[in-house]
């Protein structure tokens, strides 16, 4: 019997790449699903989805390379912080790279022609195939009838016949196809990435346009509010406990502040430079404003490591200047 060819299946965890590896295990393929990993998109998701359909997930750590490539991507950002075609590009170069090692033949993915305003037109599919320098060896199975032929097809791999046609924003297909390869549980389209939400992608613009873009204050961007006090420092206030231990567990060399004589959020500041003390009284003016039983004015402790050893007293800040510093 003639071998089936061994492939990777980028794997999301949406439909579309659920749909696409079990409809091409189904044609006979090897099929492993890979799960690139950034700061942004942690594998809770995929690995979820890969067990509701009884698959091993091969889980790629990729956040080095993806904060190279988000300073600067080459096809700009989506309607967030989302660097969508350069994000398909590095992930199919990557993948392109462990092929030898894992001994596959080809990649797939689950992309469906116009479903997504960016990454998905046929345009934004050849951009993610040219960055990728593997264009030749991509079958996307959903939409492939409709797209250029590549080696594997014109090799004979992979029967063009049997890949499908399917495209735009319409679910019906996918829904439809789910039925038939047995899959009933599958979350909604999208999420997952966190550059694709809003108030999220405004704290990722903060700390990129002010020269913070690295771990050390990405770490932070889940929890709490975010306030700008200058280009180089920022505050972070938890909004409630689980924020505040949230927080608390990504503490390294921040400087922490508590209000001194209330229960009330912890605020971190962060920098590129030491505060000013006209910095740290600003910072103390926005925690004060969260801590409900203060009174107008009052003491904030602050220190590092939680060594909390210096006070400062100053008055609360109004609703409306500290809307000015808020970031999200
Ligand atoms: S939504 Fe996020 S993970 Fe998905 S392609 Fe865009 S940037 Fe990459």
């Amino acid at each position: 019997m003639k071998r089936k060819h061994k492939c990777f299946a980028l794997f999301s965890g949406g439909l579309d790449s659920m749909l696409t590896v079990k409809y091409m295990e189904k044609l006979g393929y090897e099929v492993l699903p890979i799960f690139f990993s950034t700061p942004f998109f942690n594998p809770q998701k995929a690995q979820i989805a890969a067990d509701r359909i009884d698959v091993n997930l091969i889980i790629h750590d990729v956040s080095k390379e993806y904060l190279e490539m988000i300073k600067k991507p080459r096809y700009g950002f989506g309607k967030n912080m989302n660097p969508c075609i350069d994000c398909h590009g590095l992930m199919f170069r990557i993948a392109g790279e462990l092929m030898e090692e894992y001994s596959v033949d080809f990649i797939i993915s689950g992309e469906v022609m116009g479903q997504r305003p960016m990454s998905q037109r046929k345009d934004a599919l050849n951009s993610v195939a040219k960055l990728s320098n593997i264009k030749d060896l991509l079958v996307r199975p959903l939409s492939q009838k409709l797209l250029t032929d590549t080696l594997p097809i014109r090799e004979g791999w992979v029967n063009k016949k049997e890949m499908l046609d399917i495209q735009g924003r319409g679910r019906y297909r996918q829904i439809e196809l789910a039925a038939q390869l047995g899959i009933k549980e599958f979350e909604n389209p999208g999420g997952g990435c966190l550059l694709t939400d809003v108030g999220y992608s405004r704290k990722v613009k903060d700390i990129y346009e002010n020269n913070m873009f690295n771990m050390e204050f990405i770490k932070f961007l889940t929890a709490g509010r975010h306030f700008r006090i200058s280009p180089e420092i920022k505050l972070i206030v938890g909004k409630d406990n689980n924020d505040n231990d949230r927080i608390a567990e990504q503490i390294d060399k921040e400087i922490v502040m508590l209000c001194n004589d209330f229960p009330g959020p912890l605020g971190v500041i962060q920098g590129i430079r030491k505060p000013t003390d006209e910095e740290v009284k600003t910072c103390a003016a926005i925690l004060l404003r969260y801590c409900r039983k203060a009174p107008e004015s009052s003491r904030v402790k602050y220190g590092f490591n939680h060594n909390l050893i210096n006070l400062i007293s100053c008055d609360k800040m109004n609703e409306e200047e500290v809307k000015k510093f808020q970031i999200n």
